[in-house]
């Protein structure tokens, strides 16, 4: 089916779950309906793939895309959190490291300060140097020299300290979101019934997102995995959109792309004539130019709320 002419209509919020058609307001319950303004279902309505009655955790009127596509940063696993919470124990230990140079520490431990806090609490210099870094280079840790040097705090030792102990450390606090297992479990049970495929498609390099791939078992929960470094494009490029319905067998109005980037993820899903569902934890509003997501969700979980699928 072309693109365009079924397309959804943009979007808007009914409660939990955010979906609107062109002016109106599309009840969930409908997205299993031939709208004229083009819905999530009209080409799986032809091909017989609405859900039964009966049928184990799909409701009556769940449409079940042919290929269901995920991203997986920030979207079924928690990067953004353990990446700050990572940061701000690289940069305790800088400091332990800078105060131990020193000689300063008169702890009870007889001056060792090689241990950062065990919880996520931390002084606010230390919260001020993570934010000053995700600023500076979201990802990165080459930085950290000139960054502890500009905020008074530390010498080479201490930068190298806090690299070393980021680097070593990269998964640290990494894990799925807690309802991203459930959300693919369901959606497994009901793609099994309709031929349906389950894709991750992630940006970044092979050997760290091959690695976070096994550290959260979580390819075992899909069909295939894109990793962009492997197809040797990155999201939002069409080719690695095009290599995922290569891989799933499936033409653009037959899938459905969940994701977190609206520059990454629904921008290129959306150019590739694919619907996009944007995963929004934030709730924070679209700038100006960003591209408008067909559906807009606060939890990953919400996927299948939207496909009218049971979870458990
Ligand atoms: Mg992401």
């Amino acid at each position: 089916m072309a693109r365009g002419a079924d397309r959804p209509s943009r979007r808007g919020h009914t409660g939990a779950v955010r979906v609107r058609g062109d002016g109106e307001n599309i009840r969930r319950d409908d997205l299993g309906k031939g709208h004229g303004t083009g819905d999530l279902s009209c080409e799986a309505v032809s091909r017989g793939e609405r859900g039964t009655a009966g049928e184990r955790g799909v409701t009556a009127s769940a449409w079940i895309p042919r290929l269901l596509l995920f991203d997986l940063d920030d979207t079924l696993c928690d990067y953004t959190s353990a990446r700050d919470l990572r940061l701000r124990l690289a940069f305790s230990h800088a400091l332990a490291e800078a105060a131990e140079m020193a000689g300063a520490d008169t702890g009870e431990d007889g001056g060792r300060r090689s241990d950062p806090p065990a919880e996520p609490e931390f002084p606010d210099h230390i919260e001020r140097l993570a934010a000053a870094s995700v600023t500076r280079d979201p990802h990165g840790s080459d930085h950290f020299p000139d960054l502890l040097r500009e905020h008074g705090l530390g010498g080479p030792a201490a930068a190298g300290a806090a690299i070393r102990w980021y680097r070593e450390n990269r998964f640290h606090g990494l894990a799925l979101f807690e309802d991203a297992e459930a959300t693919l479990l369901a959606l497994r049970r009901a793609a099994a019934t309709r031929d349906s495929r389950i894709g991750l498609v992630t940006n970044g390099p092979s050997e760290v997102q091959r690695a976070k791939i096994d550290l959260l078992a979580v390819e075992r929960l899909v069909d295939f995995v894109l990793v962009s470094e492997e197809v040797g494009v990155w999201k939002p490029d069409l080719a690695i959109f095009a290599e995922a319905l290569r891989r799933g067998g499936a033409s653009p109005g037959e899938t459905l792309f969940t994701g977190d980037s609206l520059e990454h993820d629904i921008a290129g899903a959306t150019a590739a004539g694919i619907r996009a569902v944007w995963v929004n934890r934030q709730g924070r509003p679209r700038r100006p130019g960003e591209v408008e997501p067909d559906h807009e969700i606060r939890r990953v979980g919400e996927v299948l709320d939207l496909l009218g699928i049971r979870p458990g």
